[in-house]
């Protein structure tokens, strides 16, 4: 095996060296990629934006904080001398995302895109009200139901402040940063969650519309199994489009393979 973990060619280079990643992550996807490249002596470097106080880490070099915008980026990435960026941010951490594409055009470095499939595929994903942005997923949330449970996350709340009379349950990871109102519940929590205890907490707050953007995997996915269960509408947020000159891979293997893959000045 070389280092990337695919099948040695002999008399051929398995890689482009010299090689030295940085990771941009946040995700489950992320800490297993930080795993496989330090148990195969890859030199990476992980990199978390610090809003969860106790974050899962990943194995390996991290650094924490945002980088300062794109000329920020860039300063990191070519003072630290890194061949590779890889960019497996969570899908919808759009901003850090076009960071990414920017700082690997200026800076001539490979872009890879890890990011995990999305729900789209289940059976039930036909029936889901799918939107593009905030304010059609409220307006079709509204129309749909009087008692929603919103997954969306923290940063999206704002496009629900009109809600401040309704009945509605929220669940977030870190706690918010402005009081609810009153009627709102608001649970911490992050995961990863099992159907029965969701069909128990759609039950128990009589939900009538849940709200999510299309994060996909497995951790969270179980509410919508409980929806479908119980006959809930389903409002779906689309993800942001991945940037046109990254490599786009949705694990860890493909991601490794492109890694193995994708040209460096060495
Ligand atoms: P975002 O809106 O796309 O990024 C906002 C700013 O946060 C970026 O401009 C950057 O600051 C900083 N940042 C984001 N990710 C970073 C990283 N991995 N390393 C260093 N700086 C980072 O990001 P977000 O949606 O708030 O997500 C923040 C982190 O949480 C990401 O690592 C993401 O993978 C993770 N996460 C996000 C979600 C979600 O739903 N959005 C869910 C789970 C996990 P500068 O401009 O100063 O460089």
């Amino acid at each position: 095996m070389d280092p990337f973990g695919g099948p040695l060619q002999p008399n051929a280079p398995a890689y482009h060296p010299p090689v030295r990643i940085l990771l941009l992550g946040g995700t489950a996807e992320a800490r297993d990629l930080a795993a496989r490249l330090t148990s195969a002596d890859i030199p990476h470097v992980s990199s978390l934006a610090g809003r969860v106080s106790t974050p899962r880490l990943p194995f390996g070099s991290v650094r924490v904080g945002g980088f300062g915008g794109v000329e920020g980026l860039v300063a990191f990435m070519r003072d630290g001398g890194f061949s590779h960026l890889i960019d497996a941010t969570h899908p919808f951490a759009a901003t850090m995302s076009d960071h990414a594409a920017e700082a690997s055009r200026v800076l001539g470095v490979p872009l890879i895109r890890l990011e995990r499939p999305g729900w789209g595929d289940r059976s039930d994903a036909a029936i889901w009200h799918w939107e593009s942005d905030l304010t059609q997923v409220r307006d079709r949330a509204e129309a749909l139901g009087m008692r929603p449970f919103i997954t969306s996350g923290r940063q999206t709340l704002h496009a629900f402040a009109s809600w401040r009379l309704r009945t509605v349950l929220v669940r977030v990871v870190e706690p918010l940063a402005v009081q609810a109102p009153a009627t709102w519940t608001v649970i911490e929590d992050r995961g990863p969650y099992q159907r029965a205890d969701e069909l128990a907490l759609l039950q128990a707050h009589r939900i009538d519309v849940l709200i999510t953007k299309d994060s996909g995997g497995s951790h969270t996915s179980a509410k919508l199994d409980a929806a479908a269960e119980l006959g809930v509408p389903v409002v779906v947020l689309r993800r942001p489009p991945a940037a046109a000159t990254a490599t786009v891979v949705t694990n860890v293997d493909d991601c490794l393979t492109a890694l193995r893959e994708a040209p460096s000045e060495g």
